[in-house]
């Protein structure tokens, strides 16, 4: 068997056993009370509870209008953040739906690890709700694709997910499979910015057969979470490389202060 038929046969079995799990996660839910994700109190409906909810921080202007970076003052109009000055990037703008904190690290986990995918579109909702200047200029919404292994690991990307729930909203199409994380690159967590930089370098390709998909268009990058920017960074260049227009970046939550915090 051609493993272009293998790898899609794996991903119609897991994305049936996805349906299968949201289905009985549905008949379930009938019956127990579904848990805030972030304290785990039961929370009547979906999402957050209400002091959780309350806690979330929505990210909104004044912030640098090419990084989304906010700032604790209105510096003006038209003015940009010193990371987007000091090391530009190779993405147009970017966008995010909260800071990331203990509330939206919850939600990401959750998603990711938790089998909530019940909370993707409302993530997707937010994230839209960002972006949605970017989305109006937008041809195609490109998640940031997991290493084969990491995603049978997983079973799912929770980029792809939140980039279906922004399309669902938005009716921006998805480019399925125009970029491809080519190297196993390890978990960015605990890295430097120059090791994290140096982790993505030469990890997104865009394979030959998406390579129409990508030249000429104006392409959205859709990820859970944003620190450094070296991951969205890397997959703009491979993207820019293959002749996109342009290349923006929505993400669901983003570290506000690069330089000093990590995950
Ligand atoms: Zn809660």
């Amino acid at each position: 068997m051609p493993a272009s038929i293998g790898i899609a046969l794996s991903t119609r079995v897991k994305r049936a056993a996805d349906l299968l799990r949201a289905a009985l996660r549905a008949t379930l839910d009938l019956a127990l009370p579904t848990l805030c994700p972030a304290c785990r109190e039961p929370v009547e409906g979906r999402g957050l509870c209400p002091a959780c909810w309350s806690k979330l921080s929505f990210i909104t202007r004044p912030y640098c209008e090419r990084l989304g970076i906010p700032f604790v003052y209105d510096p003006g109009p038209g003015i940009l953040s010193m990371e987007a000055i000091a090391d530009p990037a190779a993405y147009r703008r970017a966008r995010a739906a909260v800071r990331f904190d203990d509330i939206s690290r919850a939600l990401v986990h959750a998603l990711k690890y938790g089998d909530r995918l019940d909370l993707a579109p409302m993530m997707g909702r937010w994230i839209g709700h960002a972006g949605r200047e970017l989305l109006a200029e937008a041809d195609a919404l490109v998640p940031v694709p997991l290493h084969w292994r990491r995603l049978w690991a997983r079973r799912f990307n929770q980029s792809a997910m939140l980039a279906a729930a922004i399309s669902a909203e938005s009716g921006v199409p998805i480019a399925a499979g125009a970029l491809k994380r080519v190297k196993p690159t390890v978990q960015q967590v605990g890295l430097s910015r120059s090791e994290r930089a140096l982790n993505v370098q030469g990890a997104f390709r865009v394979p030959a057969e998406s390579k129409a998909a990508v030249a000429g268009r104006r392409l959205v990058l859709v990820d859970d979470v944003l620190t450094s920017g070296a991951t969205v960074d890397g997959c703009a260049r491979a993207l820019l490389r293959a002749g996109a227009a342009n290349v923006d970046v929505l993400i669901f939550a983003r570290v506000a202060d690069p330089m000093r915090t990590s995950i």
